[in-house]
């Protein structure tokens, strides 16, 4: 069959080699996934690319790996094919070459709206405001009303959410899923469930694949402190939304308050588990990884940290003559990180989740659960 790209090619090369051999259908839900299908059409290569978990464990035992003349490397193809889908969804479809250099954009994004929102804040108010101190409810809202805060990042939250849906769409289309069909509640609780756990990022049950043939877990603990470390601080910011519209209550909140309590559990998260993933990173053997697109993750990875450093900087300075400057840089971090959003690494969770709905309908429908 002929594919839209080299590296799909390359995909179905070795899909064909995995159909016949079948050696480590136990060790995820790709080769499961495979083995429903004789041939491999575009969209079903990219729908067996996003449910790979990159855990390594299929190129450490497999027997046609390089140097075997078969040149067997799932992770790596299934790697590029996954960051190749991703640019294809992109949303609005212009946009789709900041996959491609990834790192450097996002960089001049957080640095351009840093700037912007040091500059904002001095136009807004005199110097003697960015610099004064501050303190009790409503400090904040000295530099920045709060209903102009609240409508830049509410325009920049709706923007990143309808791009990710219509990615996520694009994505559905291509792995020939009819928009809009009825998934049943089952598969979508077992997909929930699969990417909460991160079932396939466990090579079968040994652990993850890094920089050698010794199994770990590290990965996956790294990856579950970023994941729910995220989520909390997603909850914290809610919270404070509720307390600022339903109770009249006004950020910056005390140390004991919940949006705090919860930012703080959920900003050590975002510092542990995206340096721990850093480390893992730099660590990995090369052979397992889109070397070429590595600047993507490490941009995404870095910036979960710096709005979580920037936060914590924020919380510990609040009462100083610092907050000015530190508030414009965490704002300007988390503006960025926002508007960045569907053109990186995070859509990974989304395309992954998706590919996890589809496999659980598939088991059901084929009567194997
Ligand atoms: S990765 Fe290698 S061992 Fe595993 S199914 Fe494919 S060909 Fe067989
Ligand atoms: S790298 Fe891991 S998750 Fe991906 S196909 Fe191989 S065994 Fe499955």
């Amino acid at each position: 069959m002929m594919h839209g790209t080299k590296i799909l090619e390359e995909a179905d090369r070795l899909m064909t080699v995995c159909n016949s051999c079948r050696y480590c259908e136990g060790l995820c839900a790709v080769f499961p996934a495979m083995e429903m299908r004789r041939s491999f059409s575009d969209g079903d290569l990219n729908y067996l690319a996003n449910l790979c978990h990159a855990c390594g464990a299929c190129y450490t035992d497999c027997q046609f790996s390089p140097p075997h003349e078969f040149n067997v490397n799932v992770p790596n193809t299934l790697a590029m094919a996954r960051a190749e889908s991703w640019a294809a969804y992109a949303w609005p479809p212009a946009l789709s070459g900041l996959f491609a250099r990834n790192g450097l954009a996002i960089s001049v994004i957080a640095a351009v709206s840093v700037a912007a929102f040091i500059f904002g804040f001095a136009a807004l108010t005199d110097r003697q405001v960015l610099v004064g101190v501050h303190s009790g409810p409503g400090a904040f809202y000295a530099l920045m009303p709060h209903n102009a805060i609240a409508a830049l990042f509410g325009a920049v939250f709706l923007y990143a959410v309808v791009a990710l849906v219509m990615g996520a769409r694009a994505f559905l289309r291509d792995i020939g899923e009819p928009i809009g069909m009825t998934i049943g509640p089952g598969a979508l609780w077992q997909a929930i469930r699969d990417a909460g756990q991160l079932r396939y990022l466990d090579g079968g049950g040994v652990g993850c694949f890094n920089e050698d043939e010794r199994p770990t877990d590290r990965r996956k603990i790294y990856h579950h402190l970023t994941f729910y470390g995220f989520l909390v601080c997603f909850a914290a910011t809610s919270v404070a939304t509720l307390y600022h519209y339903c109770l009249a209550r006004e950020a910056p909140y005390p140390w004991w308050d919940l949006p705090v309590v919860l930012g703080t559990l959920g900003g050590a998260g975002l510092l542990v588990g995206p340096a721990g993933l850093l480390a893992e990173k730099f660590r990995r053997d090369p052979a397992l990884v889109d070397v070429k697109r590595g600047g993507m993750d490490v941009a995404f990875i870095t910036s979960l940290f710096l709005t979580s450093l920037t936060g914590f900087a924020l919380l510990l300075l609040r009462d100083t003559a610092a907050m000015g400057l530190l508030l414009a840089l965490h704002l300007g971090v988390v503006f960025a990180l926002f508007i960045t959003l569907p053109y990186g690494k995070f859509v990974h969770g989304l395309y992954r989740y998706l590919a996890l709905v589809r496999y659980a309908q598939e088991r059901r429908m084929m009567g194997l659960v």
